[in-house]
């Protein structure tokens, strides 16, 4: 039911799209998957987007962590984000509606699909994307705002985009980056005075995307309680139930 919901979902918006570009339908036996992560900060929404990417050889587009790329390497986009992203304010829509454009024209991102993660937070960023052709799927990780605020207090991070957690996901060597060797930091917005922002904000301004997303049929959600192993296990067998195979490329 969920399948067809969601092949219906992506027909109407892909033939909406090409008859407001009137062009003729094209032959694609299968289209790259398109897909949005939901989950209040500190749900794990990160760490499960990276295995989904690693699983289907989508490409995984973390709004926060290229925005803390961007101020690491002191940009200009980095300069004028630093301050939203340390008091856990959201970065204005006209920054990262730009931000995501540039990265799903990527060759890449057209031939593989993405999986985009932190975006859209606002109503003005699902307009945005809806613009930019759309999702397929929208994956919601649940979990309350007390699991939230005590996972986000063991948090460590990586500019590449890594995260660690120093009880569920400790790294091997302790204070350095598994994948790149770097050192690990404690984001400012982790502090008590932003999560609780970032939490007040997701629930005020993103969940309403969620139950846009559920009302469409669209929207799978997995329990975000568990391990992360289990968390990912119940989200692949959900992936599998609505057409997800494992890794194309
Ligand atoms: P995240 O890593 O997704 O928790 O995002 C960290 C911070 O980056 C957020 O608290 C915002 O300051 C900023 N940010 C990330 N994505 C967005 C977005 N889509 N819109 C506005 N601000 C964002």
């Amino acid at each position: 039911m969920v399948f067809v919901r969601v092949f219906c979902y992506s027909a109407v918006t892909s033939t909406i799209a090409r008859m407001a570009r009137r062009q003729p339908p094209t032959l694609r036996p299968f289209a790259p998957p398109r897909l949005v992560i939901f989950g209040v900060p500190g749900s794990g929404k990160g760490t499960q987007a990276e295995l989904v990417a690693r699983r289907y050889g989508v490409r995984h587009i973390s709004t926060g962590t290229i925005l803390r790329s961007e101020i690491s390497r002191r940009t200009v986009l980095g300069q004028r984000a630093r301050r939203y992203l340390a008091a856990g304010k959201l970065v204005p829509d006209s920054v990262t509606n730009a931000l995501v454009a540039k990265h799903l024209r990527t060759a890449t991102v057209r031939r593989r699909g993405f999986i985009l993660d932190g975006y859209p937070r606002t109503r003005r960023q699902l307009n945005a994307l809806e613009r930019m052709g759309g999702v397929t799927l929208a994956v919601e990780i649940a979990l309350t705002d007390a699991a939230a605020v005590h996972r986000i207090s063991g948090r460590q991070n990586c500019v590449c985009g890594a995260s660690y957690h120093a009880a569920y996901h400790p790294p091997k060597r302790p204070g350095g980056c598994d994948r790149c060797g770097r050192r690990l930091f404690t984001r400012d917005d982790d502090r008590p005075g932003p999560v609780r922002r970032r939490i007040r904000i997701y629930h005020r301004q993103t969940a309403p995307h969620v139950r846009h997303y559920r009302r469409h049929g669209v929207l799978v959600t997995v329990d975000g309680q568990p391990a992360i192993a289990e968390v990912f296990s119940s989200l692949v067998g959900r992936l599998r139930r609505v057409g997800w195979r494992a890794h194309r490329v």
